[in-house]
């Protein structure tokens, strides 16, 4: 007998098929992830292997949970524990605003998530909303973490769809290709913008070009003078100065001042100068944390 039931599927990754499922012993509701890779004929590489290993015992209660891994008929299947929703679903059902509240809770789950796995030397590389998973009783829990390094960065997706730009920093935009942990303070730091507006993208480029443009004109255009390095990256091109047209309040209206200054540390160009995750959920913005989440932590 199988081990795992499928039921429906629930999403089409980056990497492959997710699928609800139940294990048949226990009864426990799980998600598989079935991984395709590229290298079919030569059966899953060794590093993917040696990798999810790695994962396995990456444990956190902001990080999903990789229950299993399977290898059979030279395919490799992800079992992971079972999340509601993911971000943008969220976003989806929303039918009044976000409180504040909500968005402090959730962002500071996402930094506790994001700074264990950088205490453990794992990035994440592609983090968005879909790979950001709710649960019912509101918490918030990583997914695809580390998957990058284990199966290569995602360039488009399983599903043919092109991969996000929305959440890349500009050093990656111009082809930075030492990947550091600032890549995902980056990426969150986009989100918490797109928590606080209840799903309004911050950046929503269409390209290269336009992603950078945008970022551009909130935050100055780059160049040696404010970031050191930033004409020798392999993609480099001088963009003109834009005239700062949107103020930080326009932008985030609903972030009070604490908010709006924890998203400027981690929101800047030169990735040396982007503060640390742990450093952001030390920040005066999460003094008002509710008690409940501190003692999540307590143990
Ligand atoms: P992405 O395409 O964003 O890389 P994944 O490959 O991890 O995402 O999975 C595709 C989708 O499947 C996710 O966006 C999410 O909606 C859903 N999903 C993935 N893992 C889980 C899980 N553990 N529980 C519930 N839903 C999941
Ligand atoms: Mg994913």
């Amino acid at each position: 007998m199988q081990k795992y039931e499928r039921l429906e599927k629930i999403g089409e990754g980056t990497y492959g098929t997710v699928f609800k499922a139940k294990n048949a012993h226990t009864q426990e509701i799980v998600a598989l992830k079935r991984v395709r890779l590229d290298e079919d004929d030569e059966g899953v590489p060794s590093s993917a292997l040696r990798e999810t290993c790695l994962l396995k015992e990456l444990k956190q209660r902001n990080i999903v949970n990789l229950i299993e891994v399977l290898y059979s008929e030279r395919k490799l299947t992800l079992v992971f524990e079972f999340c509601d929703m993911d971000l943008k679903k969220y976003f989806e059902t929303l039918s009044t605003p976000i409180d504040q509240v909500t968005v402090q809770t959730l962002f500071y789950q996402l930094l506790r998530g994001v700074a264990f796995c950088h205490s453990k030397n794992v990035l994440h590389r592609d983090l968005k909303p879909q790979n950001i998973l709710i649960n019912k009783n509101g918490e918030l829990k990583l997914a695809d973490f580390g998957l990058a390094r284990a199966f290569g960065i995602p360039v488009r997706c399983y599903s043919a769809e092109v991969v996000t730009l929305w959440y890349r920093p500009p050093d990656v935009l111009f082809g930075a290709k030492l990947y550091t942990t600032s890549i995902d303070v980056w990426s969150a730091a986009c989100i918490f913008a797109e928590l606080s507006t209840s799903g309004k993208p911050l950046f929503p480029g269409s390209d290269v070009d336009d992603q950078l443009q945008r970022i551009f004109k909130l935050l100055g255009t780059a160049s040696e003078s404010t970031w050191e390095g930033v004409s020798k990256l392999p993609e480099f091109k001088q963009f003109q100065e834009y005239p700062i047209s949107m103020t930080w309040e326009q932008v985030v209206p609903n972030l009070n001042n604490a908010g709006t200054d924890l998203l400027q540390l981690m929101m800047v160009c030169d990735p040396s100068k982007r503060i640390s995750a742990e450093v952001a959920y030390h920040h005066s913005y999460f003094d008002s944390l509710p008690n409940y989440i501190h003692l999540w932590y307590t143990d």
